[in-house]
């Protein structure tokens, strides 16, 4: 199948809702990463992005909406506090779950009886879901395991020949998917997922939990309330290793390493030796965001075997960064100011 790039204007939005509708799978951006856009009531459709992505079928997809109305289309009861949080935070990147209606399909959410529910920012894609007139489902559109894509030339390394029309709207803003809650009762939310809409904000409407599969490893097996949270995610295929300390013990660790080529993600300070390529990633929780994902694409594509990472600072977003690197990283952290680090 021919891949389409495809620059994200009015005609985009008008080729792209007519494939949409007859059943066809594209592309779209969003301010928080791009997404694999179906039809999610259209079952077949929703089967083509599990397929083209090798999405585990447990894992569900969020559905887009554009407005209120869509959303009493799709979910079953609306607490009011979801609505407060809908009037502050929509459009935007967070994602809330709600008990789903019965025509609401099954293969959408994962086999689920609950519906995971956003309306994003980005105004293309805004404006195909009120052309479409249906909620859009749209994962992350890269292959299952890797690193989420930020450009439009991240989903075409993905996805050539799988799809047939990637709509290219620039580099994301945020660089993480959207935070996903869930309610615990009407004036508590669970984080399932960390994003953009961080925990301080949320704490503004009401209490927020933050569940332990966040920044813990869940097994496989594991009874989660977000099947998302247990899979291996946002992994290159380089080795990524957290590395904590100072810039001094950063450097002197990175040294013993007696490599050809390494990649590193810091804050521009330390001074590495030749062997070592540095990626863009930044000092603020928002500048590591929206370079992370990037950046461990880039360390594959330089032939970097292993790849270093600093510690991200997790207040605000930055909880989002540590989420989906200690992924990448398979949890593993290494403490650079500990004499064995060395060794290992
Ligand atoms: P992605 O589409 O790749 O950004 O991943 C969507 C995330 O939302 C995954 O972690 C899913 O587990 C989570 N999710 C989607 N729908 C539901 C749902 N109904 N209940 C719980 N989590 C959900
Ligand atoms: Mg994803």
């Amino acid at each position: 199948m021919e891949t389409r790039l495809v620059k994200a204007d009015g005609a985009a939005v008008e080729e792209t809702a007519e494939l949409l509708r007859s059943g066809g799978i594209a592309a779209v951006p969003t301010e928080t990463v791009y997404g694999l856009a179906a039809n999610a009531y259209d079952v077949e459709a929703v089967r083509s992005v599990f397929r083209a992505k090798g999405r585990p079928q447990d894992n569900p997809l969020i559905l887009h909406i554009c407005s209120t109305e869509m959303l009493y289309d799709i979910a079953e009861s609306v607490r009011p506090l979801a609505l407060t949080l809908a009037e502050n935070f929509w459009p935007g990147p967070l994602t809330m779950i709600f008990p789903r209606k019965p025509h609401v399909p099954a293969e959408t959410c994962g086999g689920l009886d609950t519906a995971a529910v956003r309306m994003p920012r980005s105004s293309f894609t805004l404006a195909l879901i009120e052309k479409c007139g249906f909620p859009i489902a749209a994962p992350s559109a890269n292959t299952s395991g890797l690193p989420s894509p930020t450009s439009a030339v991240h989903v075409y390394d993905d996805m050539n020949g799988k799809i047939p029309l990637i709509i290219d709207g620039g580099e994301c803003r945020f660089g993480v998917e959207s935070t996903v809650v869930c309610f615990e009762n009407d004036d508590t939310v669970r984080i399932l997922r960390p994003g953009a809409v961080t925990p301080e904000m949320l704490r503004e409407y009401c209490h927020v939990v933050i569940d332990s599969g966040v920044l813990q490893k869940l097994d496989a097996d594991a009874k989660v309330i977000s099947p998302g949270m247990k899979y291996k995610h946002y992994s290159p295929a380089a080795e990524v290793y957290i590395l904590k300390g100072s810039d001094e013990d950063v450097v002197g660790f990175i040294k013993s390493r007696n490599m050809n080529k390494i990649g590193f993600l810091g804050n521009g300070n330390e001074e590495l030796p030749d062997n070592t390529v540095r990626f863009p990633y930044g000092v603020t929780p928002e500048e590591q965001a929206e370079n992370l994902f990037a950046s461990l694409r880039d360390a594959d594509a330089a032939g970097c075997a292993e790849v270093y990472v600093r510690m991200p600072r997790t207040e605000g977003i930055g909880l989002a960064v540590y989420n989906r690197l200690l992924r990448s990283a398979g949890f593993r952290i290494i403490d650079a100011g500990v004499s064995d680090a060395l060794q290992k």
